[in-house]
């Protein structure tokens, strides 16, 4: 297998009219397909089911994107069981055949790109450039595990002696469960499953119920790539019943999750107990929540940090892990910084997220605007609000919303909120701003806009977080130049786009051999 040099692929260019006349047709278009009913794939067919459940466009909750399938307990045990099959063979195929249709996953991807994209604008409300921009990591996640696999697959004779051989080699675990978020619905799907294919797993899909039509659209364009029966597979149902049972089931080795710290918590917890018949361990690799920083010291470019937590805290309205929300600036600027964010916050359209012009969109749904709304209740308890805006009536929105002159041990503070409301602190000395930036329990991302360069090197060496951004934003880690994760209470696992992440999901053996 050739390794090749991996290049980032280019998000949509705007600037030109064919680029906006293709992505207004594909959202004309994908408004006519609006409505159908979505099954999950199941041994290489559609498995009809029971019970539908609409998953509605948040900026028009009356708008239903689609009907999904859930499967039942018993109808996920029989894709384990097809899995467990399929992996006799799947196993033993050359990893070049794997690693070809994971290229034809990525080209058919790219030549679906408008389309994709606009499914993610209409189900799970994320702003076009953004949604694009999702679709290009997804198309990099197949690219850019199909060199690593490739690389990984190489014979290496480094360790030969005369009359011994030594090989090295990497095999697949088994069945691999994969459980997706609805907030990158088709990259961070793509990725996990992906990974877990390449490497010659056998794999179930098992998408976030409010994003199970994009899975759908990426389900469909591996069945294309060529994963066979079994092989992979798509499992639409209910995480707390039908995931937590997958989870504990006996014949999955290893279950790459994103989403919530709850949950992976308990997914980490469930998966180490061992069941009746169970001869592994399972490996979990979760890529949990964060709590993000970003500190400003006095010698920042004032216009660049403003603009950067700016984009950091409010795109995708502030429905990223690695989204800012907290920021921590140095008491001579703290005013000055405050005004300024404010204005630059306050110019933001809110609206509906197929609208050229909207810079936030809505929030995934009524229960997150409901969780959010509550934080900010909690909010003006514990400090003084500096901006709040108010947002469209219809649709599941909320306004960006600023707080200042909060305690760093403040709930605030301290718990992810996962929506556009940001807390603004302050700190005597950078070491201060270290110290409270470190102060919580999480470690994903965290950024420093500084021309200071012993402050930059002080935030290299004791700022805890998996990815740290100096003088940028803190969002949009691309695959391969960015591996994203974190650790902490931030995840467990190695990172995501980056050279350790397929050896999570192989075992290696040696064998030595006397010549
Ligand atoms: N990788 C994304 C970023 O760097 C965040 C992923 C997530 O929210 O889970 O912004």
């Amino acid at each position: 297998v050739l390794v090749q040099q991996f290049a980032n692929t280019p998000n949509t260019d705007y600037a030109q009219q064919t680029a906006r006349q293709t992505a207004q047709q594909a959202i004309i278009q994908v408004h006519s397909q609006l409505g159908q009913t979505y099954w999950s794939w199941v041994n290489g067919q559609y498995l009809q089911t029971e019970t539908l459940v609409p998953s509605v466009n948040p900026s028009n909750p009356d708008e239903i994107i689609g009907h999904i399938g859930l499967l039942n307990s018993t109808q996920a045990d029989t894709a384990v069981a097809a899995a467990k099959t399929a992996f006799s063979t799947w196993r033993h195929t050359p990893a070049s055949e794997r690693i070809a249709c994971l290229r034809r996953a990525g080209e058919l991807m790219a030549a679906r790109r408008a389309e994709l994209a606009a499914w993610i604008v209409l189900e799970v409300g994320k702003p076009l450039r953004e949604a694009d921009a999702e679709v290009s990591e997804a198309i990099d996640f197949c690219y850019y595990y199909a060199d690593e696999m490739g690389r990984l697959d190489q014979e290496n004779n480094d360790t030969d002696l005369p009359g011994e051989t030594n090989r090295y080699r990497y095999f697949p675990r088994g069945i691999a469960l994969v459980i997706s978020p609805w907030n990158f619905p088709l990259a961070i799907a793509t990725g996990m499953t992906v990974a877990a294919l390449v490497t010659g797993n056998c794999t179930l899909l098992k998408p976030a119920e409010n994003s199970a039509v994009v899975a759908a659209k990426l389900a469909e364009t591996l069945i294309e790539a060529g994963f066979p029966a079994g092989v992979f597979q798509l499992l639409c149902a209910q995480g707390s019943t039908v995931g937590a049972h997958l989870v504990k089931h006996p014949d999955i080795h290893l279950i790459a999750f994103t989403g919530s710290r709850d949950v992976g918590c308990r997914i980490y917890a469930d998966a180490a107990q061992l069941t009746s018949g169970q001869t592994h361990l399972k490996r979990v690799i979760a890529e949990m929540g964060g709590k993000n920083a970003i500190i400003i010291d006095a010698s920042a470019d004032l216009d660049q940090a403003v603009q950067g937590v700016v984009q950091s805290a409010f795109s995708y309205s502030g429905q990223k892990c690695s989204a800012c929300s907290r920021v921590i600036v140095l008491e001579d600027i703290y005013e000055t910084f405050v005004q300024r964010l404010t204005e630059a916050t306050r110019s933001l359209n809110v609206g509906s997220a197929d609208s050229p012009d909207t810079k936030v969109g809505p929030v995934i749904d009524a229960t997150a605007q409901q969780r959010i709304q509550d934080f900010i209740e909690i909010g003006k308890r514990e400090g003084d609000v500096a901006l709040s805006m108010d947002p469209p009536s219809t649709g599941y929105f909320i306004g960006p919303t600023i707080f200042t002159h909060v305690s760093p041990d403040a709930q605030m503070a301290q718990q992810e909120i996962f929506g556009p409301v940001i807390t603004v602190m302050t700190a005597k000395t950078f070491s201060e701003a270290l110290t409270i930036a470190n102060d919580t329990d999480y470690a994903l991302t965290g950024g420093l806009y500084s021309r200071t360069p012993a402050h930059i090197e002080q935030a290299q060496t004791t700022f805890e977080v998996g990815n740290l951004y100096i003088n940028r934003g803190i969002t949009g880690a691309m695959v391969a130049r960015q591996p994203f994760g974190g650790f902490k209470l931030s995840g467990v696992g190695s990172k995501a786009g980056g050279v350790d992440y397929l050896l999570q999901f192989m075992e290696p053996r040696v064998v030595t051999e006397n010549i």
